[in-house]
């Protein structure tokens, strides 16, 4: 098997002091550290990295069976060496090798559009084309970010990774707005995919896109992300429109005899879609019925009405809805179900009155609080 590589010489006036940090912090991120004679060997993803510290000096070289992990080798390497330099010191680091040229992160695809269609009146499906999309097709992972350039009329400018093997944003005036979406369909060998993206009113720079797109305009994909179901007895399923795409794709994809329950929550009839589910799985449809979206959720009542026998089956719980509801499904499905990591995912998609960035940073700080 032919292996990429790359090297460099870091001017570092203590090696030993970031070289000890780095490889702790890594160790976090699932590294297994070696010492190999007097080098000191990172196991990362398939890649490997050799660090030799000497006089003044940190001398890296990575090898790794594609570009791609090699790529995130040096990434891990080159933002940690600047995480952990002293104050003051901004190590210069110039890769030499494979990759050494400035590249899109290897995570990272550009997309066109090819078609645009209208769901129901309030979800817009944009198609779209790009290249080497087998990453994206997995079961276990099916969110993105995606890229909204600030202005269809401007050339689109995406990050990329330099010859330090940092990413660099682009400048702000040119800088894409990030927002979280789902693949509803992928098709990898044909190198399209489909996003489902709800129109909604106050748009941010997600629906904005989506209610101007026209073919051939240009946006930006990373990741993918997200966790995958687990295998249970039972389902159940809770989500607003912007669930919807994930709840569809999960339901189309589930084995013949699954069973379970689906409770979806849009504003009225017009907004149902025709879904394809295993015939063991009850889908309703609940209507807002012209309620504020974010208050007072049906999602809610719902599933408080659940029955949940303790020695009836496993049940895999999913959910994915505004923060209002989320906050009620969470606690009432630790107080009720006590599910294991493993029996559920119940997440916050969006929240009335904040943008993504604002909901984000708040969801941050409370982990941090907690
Ligand atoms: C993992 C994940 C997957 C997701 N998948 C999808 C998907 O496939 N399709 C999809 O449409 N959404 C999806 N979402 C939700 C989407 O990311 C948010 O709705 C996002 O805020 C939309 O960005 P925006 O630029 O349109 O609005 P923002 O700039 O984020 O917000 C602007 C304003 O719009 C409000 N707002 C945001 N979303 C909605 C909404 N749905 N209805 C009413 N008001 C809203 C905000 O509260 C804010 O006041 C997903 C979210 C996550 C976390």
């Amino acid at each position: 098997m032919s292996l990429f590589s790359a090297e460099t010489t870091i001017a570092l006036a203590e090696p030993e002091a970031v070289l000890a940090p780095l490889c702790e912090h890594l160790v976090e991120h699932g590294a297994r550290i070696a010492r190999e004679g007097g080098e000191v060997a990172i196991l990362l993803d398939g890649g490997k990295a050799l660090l030799r510290s000497g006089t003044g000096e940190l001398v890296v070289s990575i090898t790794a069976p594609d570009l791609a992990s090699l790529q995130d080798m040096k990434r891990a390497i080159a933002s940690h060496v600047v995480e952990f330099a002293p104050a003051g010191e901004r190590p210069t680091i110039l890769w030499v090798g494979d990759g050494a040229a400035p590249s899109l992160p290897p995570e990272f695809r550009v997309l066109t559009v090819t078609g645009t269609e209208l769901v129901t009146p309030h979800m817009k499906r944009i198609r779209l084309s790009g290249t080497d999309l087998a990453r994206y097709a997995s079961l276990e992972a099916l969110h993105v970010r995606l890229f909204f350039p600030p202005d269809a009329s401007v050339e689109p400018a995406w990050p990329m990774l330099g010859a330090d093997g940092l990413l660099q944003q682009p400048p702000p005036e040119q800088r894409p707005a990030i927002r979280k979406y789902t693949i509803r369909e992928i098709d990898a060998a044909a190198g399209t995919l489909a996003i489902d993206f709800v129109l909604h009113e106050d748009a941010g720079p997600g629906s904005a896109f989506a209610a101007r797109a026209v073919v051939g305009d240009r946006i930006g994909m990373a990741g993918p992300g997200g966790r995958g179901l687990k295998p249970a007895e039972r389902y159940v399923f809770l989500c607003d429109e912007t669930g919807l795409p994930a709840v569809s794709r999960m339901l189309e994809n589930l084995p013949a005899q699954t069973v379970g329950l689906v409770f979806i929550e849009v504003d009225g009839a017009a907004e149902e879609q025709q879904l394809a589910a295993p015939e063991g799985v009850s889908i309703h449809w609940l209507h807002r019925d012209g309620q504020q979206k974010g208050a007072e959720s049906p999602l809610v009542a719902a599933f408080d009405a659940l029955v949940w026998k303790a020695e009836g089956p496993e049940t895999y719980l999913w959910s994915a809805t505004e923060n209002e509801a989320f906050r009620h499904i969470r606690a009432a499905a630790r107080q009720r179900l006590r599910p294991g990591r493993d029996q559920h995912l119940v997440v916050s998609y969006w929240r009335a009155g904040l943008s993504e960035e604002q909901h984000a940073a708040e969801k941050k700080a409370a982990a941090r609080a907690a």
